[in-house]
């Protein structure tokens, strides 16, 4: 039902897929001890709010609860933490799995998680990296994308690729437009409010905020490529003047 429903692409953006699967590796020592440092923070953090609730009311169990609870996670998240792994993204061959909150096992199942670097969508899957492709999708139906500052849109409606005849305004989720206009946000939103479409088709995008960070929530996962092909072409662009 929903297949017939999307409409088909007719325009020119046709980001290839890396073909490439790169296998994971034990992550060095020192990334492994940036990932233990965060778990005994987040861990301290747990236990320390049980333990000072128990504090408050004198309830001596709680305070011990509070301990034990921060220990025992600490434990089960250090282990894993020693097990965490690391590999070079396929598009962009920055190294995925090295950064503290990104956690990648060679026990994941098609696990899906996006490059820090070039933003495109990965897999884990069984000890390998690789392209998350139009196949994996299954019931997914939001595919967000940090906003690039100072970045641009294809030329071309974002729904389907035909010729843009009207820019519109993304809808915001969670966020007061008051506070995307002025301050640090406004430079990501200025380059994402005006978002192209033909006359059929709108309201395909959503902007909201994560972590004090601007993203952008696509419908449509081939949207969100040509969304990030298109800077990728506009910076080398900008590279090329500037040499
Ligand atoms: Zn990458
Ligand atoms: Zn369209």
């Amino acid at each position: 039902m929903q297949e017939t429903l999307k409409p088909s692409y007719v325009g020119k953006l046709f980001p290839p897929y890396s073909d490439e699967v790169t296998p994971l590796r034990p992550t060095s020592a020192g990334a492994k001890a940036g990932k233990i440092f965060y778990a005994v923070l987040g861990c301290a953090l747990i236990g320390g709010i049980v333990w000072f609730i128990g504090l408050m009311f004198d309830w001596k169990w709680v305070r011990y609860a509070g301990i034990a609870l921060g220990v025992w996670v600490l434990i089960d998240t250090i282990r894993n933490m020693l097990k965490s792994q690391c590999a070079a993204c396929p598009y962009c061959r920055r190294d995925v799995g090295s950064k503290s909150l990104l956690q990648l096992s060679v026990d994941d199942k098609n696990k899906q998680f996006a490059c820090e670097g070039c933003f495109e969508w990965l897999i884990s899957d069984g000890g390998q990296i690789r392209a998350f492709r139009e196949t994996d999708i299954g019931n997914t139906k939001e595919f967000d994308c940090p906003v690039i500052a100072n970045g641009v849109w294809p030329n071309e409606c974002i729904v389907c690729g035909a010729p843009t005849t009207r820019h519109l305004n993304a809808k915001t989720l969670n966020v007061g437009l008051a506070s995307l206009l002025v301050g640090r946000l406004s430079v990501s939103y200025g380059s994402v409010k005006n978002i192209p479409y033909c006359d059929v088709h709108e309201a395909a995008v959503t902007v909201k905020t994560v972590d004090r960070k601007i993203w952008a929530d696509f419908k449509d996962y081939a949207a969100r490529r040509r969304y990030l092909h298109a800077n990728r072409i506009h910076r080398m662009e900008a590279a090329k003047q500037i040499s």
